[in-house]
């Protein structure tokens, strides 16, 4: 016999954040839209609160002001000293954690919402913690078959993003959108995934239980950067035959770069990665052309109906 389910309380402090990267522009526009209008946000057992996390960067249309706000939710950060004319994105990080936190207290928030964009060809991509965090897996798996948006999931295993200030939360990385950009049928996948998250947690909250399961999920396994000159200069770009293949199986001896002097760079791996973030405008400053995955297939425990609150 099985230990049981999982059995948590409903979930009422739901929070959707948009413009953590200031530049792209799904999450900024949906997440203005609802500060306007919040009625896409209400269900039966919840309202979720819009919240525009990045607002200098968003009316600068940037990324961020000074440093990556979605790298910011550290325990240095959160607990340093914040002048005001300290750097924009710490003082940011702060007010979220008072907002939606304090991070890692009974105070904070349920779950949230986290909106992105990327250049890359990935689609709908749902980002979570852990295949152990089994309420964000279920709310995965109720979007695989509901949304009509074929999305993937990759568990990035780290807690410095925006959404590790609530208990837990979820990150929706939709493209190819280029940053500054709005196209409305990434726009429309990223809303169709947050609307039917909503509808999870309600269901949850109104008493459903949700059975085991078994989900198919990426885990980092290293990232892969440019060829480049000792100063830093690009020597190449992604090879064409990788170039929009997210996700795709690459194998050792597939080709990766293609050298500005028509050379070419074959992947050395000793085993079949699934690259993400292939040629992601954001991610040339951080040094990655492309992040390798291995891909899981996990078994999820049943989700059993919240107990009484
Ligand atoms: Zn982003």
């Amino acid at each position: 016999m099985s230990s049981a389910p999982p059995r948590g309380p409903p979930l009422s402090r739901v929070a959707v954040t948009g413009g953590t990267h200031g530049n792209e522009l799904s999450g900024v526009c949906l997440v203005k839209h609802w500060l306007r209008d919040p009625s896409g946000l209400q269900r039966r057992t919840f309202a979720a609160t819009p919240v525009l996390a990045n607002p200098e960067a968003a009316e600068r249309c940037v990324r961020y002001i000074n440093q990556d706000l979605n790298r910011s939710f550290t325990a240095a950060v959160l607990t340093s000293e914040a002048p005001p004319d300290g750097p924009y994105e710490v003082r940011r990080a702060q007010a979220i954690d008072q907002l939606l936190g304090p991070k890692g207290s009974a105070r904070a928030f349920d779950f949230i919402f986290d909106l992105h964009n990327t250049t890359s060809n990935m689609a709908a991509c749902l980002i979570a913690s852990s295949e152990e965090n089994v309420f964000a897996m279920h709310v995965c798996g109720y979007l695989q078959k509901h949304s009509r948006v074929p999305c993937r999931v990759y568990l990035h295993g780290g807690d410095i993003f925006v959404s590790s200030v609530s208990k837990n939360g979820l990150g929706l990385e939709v493209g190819p959108q280029p940053h500054g950009v709005l196209r409305a049928d990434i726009t429309s996948q990223m809303r169709s995934l947050l609307a039917h998250g909503l509808d999870f947690i309600d269901l949850f909250n109104q008493g459903t239980s949700f059975p085991a399961f078994d989900i198919v999920a990426y885990k980092t396994a290293g990232s892969v950067d440019f060829p480049r000159a000792p100063g830093g200069e690009l020597l190449g770009f992604v090879h064409p035959k990788l170039q929009d293949k997210d996700f795709l199986p690459l194998k050792p001896g597939d080709p990766i770069f293609q050298l500005f002097s028509g050379e070419e760079i074959f992947y050395e791996g000793d085993a079949t990665v699934y690259p993400i973030f292939i040629n992601e405008a954001a991610y040339y400053e951080k040094g990655t052309a492309f992040i390798k995955m291995e891909k899981h297939t996990f078994s999820i425990p049943a989700l059993e109906a919240p107990g009484p609150s």
